[in-house]
Formats: structure tokens, C-alpha cells, sequence
């Protein structure tokens, strides 16, 4: 039987990320393919951020850090493009949550639509009550839209930042390590709603939690001093490793 070939939402083609003249991303090539979770992980310090920071054009924002390589959003190259317009196509989640601070947690939602000059106030309403339900906050938060936002624990805080990436509808999100500021059972909540959202949407996240990993990604990439080392299924890259360097990570030998 013929397999047929998706063509990947976002690609990275020897994408190479620098802090000055130093370079800290050395060549990565990926496919992330629509509605699937791809996971990076790798030790402290092998570059995850940087590159995750690379697909939405956060990584040029530091002062002399620049990027040599593509990074094919839809089959455009998003170096090409406007970074505000490639932003409110990918989200992004930080790892601490980070609530605007002295905005309600309905002003948190609709703030990327009042930004974008959207005035209506009835759709408004009806985008924010739809990226909480989606960020599986509303019932929590419905008779308190008024409440500040940093009034919230650190896991509703969590998915108020996701609910507000939501609002622009963006087809990607990335996530770095959103849940390892959180307590367990928020973190099983944001896993859950990731495997909930990416029914619609498709999520890159970092992670050093290796089983969360495991439990949610599709596919995973293990990254080394800068380096891919391995990309591929998630249950294979667990398995059955391909290089030494990702056997000796995932069964704790270092990092
Ligand atoms: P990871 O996410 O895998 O822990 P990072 O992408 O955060 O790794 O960092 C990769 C490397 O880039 C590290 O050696 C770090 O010290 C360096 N780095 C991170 N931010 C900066 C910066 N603003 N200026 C210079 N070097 C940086």
C-alpha cells in the first residue's frame, strides 16, 4: 500500500542559532506535521530554548542573537515574513506562567484581539469564553472573569496563557517546559488539555520530564551540545535509540 506523505506544518532546514559569533544551535532539521506534539529534550543547556525560540522569531530579540538556516512555516520561510504576523500564527507558553499583570483574567484572553484592533465587543466575549473552554479553565473562572489574573494558582495562570495564545487561533504553539513550574496534578491537567488540543492545533514543546515526553509527544527530538542527535517516533526513540547518546539520556545516565 502507497503511503502518502503529509506535508509538515513547520520545518526547521539546518536552522543554526548564534549569541554573538557563538553558536548554540548547530544545523537542526525537523518536520512537525499538523496536529501531532513534538517533544525536545536533551540536558540543561544543549539548546532547546534557543531553538524553540528560533520558530516564532523570539530568539532574534536578544541583542546580537541571530539565525542562519529556514524555518518553513506552511512552506513559507518565516525570516521572510513580518515577526508580528509569524507570532499570531505561532504561539508561544512560557515556563513560568505569566499572566499580564494589572488585567483581569478576561483581559488577559482578549488582550491579543484588542491589540490586533478587533472592537467588537460580542465577539470578543465569544473568542475569550471559547479559548477557556478550550483551555479547560472556564469552569473555574466563570463567575470571576473580572478577577485579576495573577489572582489565580499557578496552574490556572498556566492555562489563562494558554487560553491567551488560543484567542489568536494560531495553528502552531509552542510550549517551553510549561508545566515545570507546577505541582503534579496541574501538570496531568496541562498534559491533558495538550492532548485535547492538538485535535486542532500542533504543539512543539521542551521538556526535561522525559515521561512526560513519552506520555504526550508524537514524535521527539534529542538534542546534544547543540546538536539533533535522533528525531523520530516518540515510542521509538524510547525503545529502540538509535545513538549511544540518546540510550545513555533516556535511561538517566547523564543530564
Ligand atoms: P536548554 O533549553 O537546552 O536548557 P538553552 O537554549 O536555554 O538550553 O541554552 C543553550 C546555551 O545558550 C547555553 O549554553 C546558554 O548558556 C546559552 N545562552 C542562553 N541564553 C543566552 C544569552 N542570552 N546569551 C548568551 N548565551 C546564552
Amino acid at each position: 500500500m502507497e503511503v502518502l506523505e503529509q506535508t509538515p506544518i513547520l520545518a526547521a532546514r539546518d536552522l543554526q542559532a548564534y549569541f554573538g559569533s557563538t553558536r548554540i544551535v548547530n544545523g537542526m532539521t525537523i518536520d512537525v506535521l499538523p496536529n501531532h506534539v513534538v517533544a525536545l529534550i536533551g540536558p540543561s543547556g544543549c539548546g532547546k530554548s534557543t531553538f524553540l525560540r528560533c520558530l516564532n522569531r523570539l530568539h532574534e530579540e536578544t541583542p546580537g542573537a541571530h539565525v542562519k538556516g529556514e524555518v518553513l512555516l506552511q512552506g513559507k520561510d518565516i525570516y521572510s515574513l513580518d515577526p508580528v504576523d509569524v507570532r499570531s500564527h505561532v504561539g508561544m507558553v512560557f515556563q513560568k506562567p505569566n499572566p499580564f499583570p494589572g488585567m483581569s483574567i478576561y483581559e488577559n484572553v482578549a488582550a491579543g484581539l484588542t491589540l490586533r484592533g478587533v472592537r467588537k465587543k460580542s465577539y470578543i466575549a465569544e473568542v475569550v469564553e471559547e479559548s477557556l473552554k478550550k483551555a479547560a479553565l472556564w469552569k473555574e473562572v466563570k463567575d470571576k472573569l473580572k478577577a485579576p489574573g495573577l489572582s489565580l494558582s499557578g496552574g490556572q495562570q498556566q492555562r489563562l496563557c494558554i487560553a491567551r495564545a488560543l484567542a489568536i487561533n494560531p495553528p502552531v504553539i509552542l510550549m517551553d517546559e510549561p508545566t515545570s513550574a507546577l505541582d503534579p496534578i496541574s501538570t496531568a491537567k496541562i498534559e491533558e488539555l495538550i492532548i485535547e488540543l492538538k485535535k486542532t492545533i500542533t504543539i512543539v514543546i521542551v521538556t526535561h520530564n522525559m515521561h512526560q515526553a513519552a506520555r504526550i509527544s508524537d514524535e521527539t527530538a534529542f538534542m546534544y551540545m547543540g546538536d539533533l542527535v535522533e528525531f523520530g517516533q516518540t515510542n521509538t526513540i524510547f525503545t529502540n535509540p538509535k545513538d549511544k547518546r540518546t540510550e545513555n539520556y533516556i535511561t538517566g545516565r547523564f543530564g
